[in-house]
């Protein structure tokens, strides 16, 4: 096991941790269907992009059916 040289103090611990906070997701309204999506990405719930639809949304699969 690597063991290091020198003690890290308090103050150099604690400032290397300052970068270390999580930010917050910040979500835009779809345009399109109203809900919350990530900036930049296509709607999760409607598969729009902007004004195009990108992804084409299926009626819900019953993932269940074969499973026997
Ligand atoms: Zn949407």
């Amino acid at each position: 096991m690597a063991v290091q040289q020198n003690k890290v103090s308090k103050s150099r611990r604690n400032n290397r941790r300052a970068h270390d906070a999580l930010v917050a997701a910040n979500p835009n309204e779809c345009t399109n269907c109203g809900e919350l999506k990530r900036p930049h990405h296509v709607c999760a719930a409607c598969g729009h992009y902007g004004e195009r639809e990108i992804v084409a949304m299926t009626e819900e699969v019953d993932l269940d059916e074969d499973a026997a």
